[in-house]
């Protein structure tokens, strides 16, 4: 299947690359040559920062401008191409959009699959043994375990990743924000939001509202 891509990281045996990565660093740290903390600093940049901000971007253009929405919905990876976001892992992107009906949740059961040029690199969760098999069995366990507890009435679909196909989830824009530039509201926007782990909340003071 299209998980045997060789370019495709998988998460179920340690790579030979990452174990020479840690060899190396540590030789260099040790020799002072490097500073970890300053590695640290890029590593964080890549998977906490820039990668999910191009989503978060996707997102906020999509609440503010509905020919964009409609046009990411229809062709995700022309959208965001078209928004410079493109690269390996992310060949074919398809965005899901959350309504007040339907709330969307990717996982890849398989490994690790994951749309990188707009999230960034998949969190170590996303490639665990238990999210990949649990996130299809009992969908709202898992949400529940990230801290999201949908209405009754709204139903779960997890989509399944895979080297060919990566999710972005269109979270629902939060009430309250109708104020907000689309740069103020691409920062209400988490990384877990758009896998579909969270909901965005408002910028309202009452963090335990669920409005
Ligand atoms: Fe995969």
């Amino acid at each position: 299947m299209p998980h045997d891509d060789h370019d495709h990281p998988h998460a179920l045996l340690p790579p030979d690359p990452a174990l020479r990565v840690r060899a190396l660093e540590t030789l260099l740290t040790r020799k002072g040559l490097i500073d970890p903390a300053a590695l640290d600093a890029i590593v964080d940049t890549y998977e906490n920062r820039i990668g999910p901000r191009n989503g978060a971007a996707v997102v906020a253009r999509a609440w503010c401008d509905p020919g964009f929405r409609a046009a990411l919905l229809a062709d995700a990876t022309a959208a965001v191409t078209d928004m410079g976001f493109f690269g390996r892992q992310g060949e074919h992107v398809v965005a899901v959009e959350n309504t007040p009906e339907v709330h969307n949740m990717v996982v890849c059961t398989l490994c690790s699959c994951y749309p990188w040029p707009l999230l960034g690199v998949p969190p170590a969760w996303y490639k665990s043994d238990a999210y990949r098999a649990r996130a299809v069995r009992e969908p709202r366990k898992v949400l529940a375990e990230f801290g999201v507890t949908l209405p009754e009435g709204t139903a779960v679909r997890v989509w399944d990743s895979t080297a060919e196909v990566r999710y972005l989830v269109l979270p629902m824009r939060p009430p309250g924000t109708e104020g907000l530039d689309q740069e103020a509201l691409a920062g209400l926007v988490s990384r877990d939001s758009m896998i579909g782990t969270a909901v965005v909340q408002g910028p309202a003071p009452a963090p335990g509202a669920a409005a």
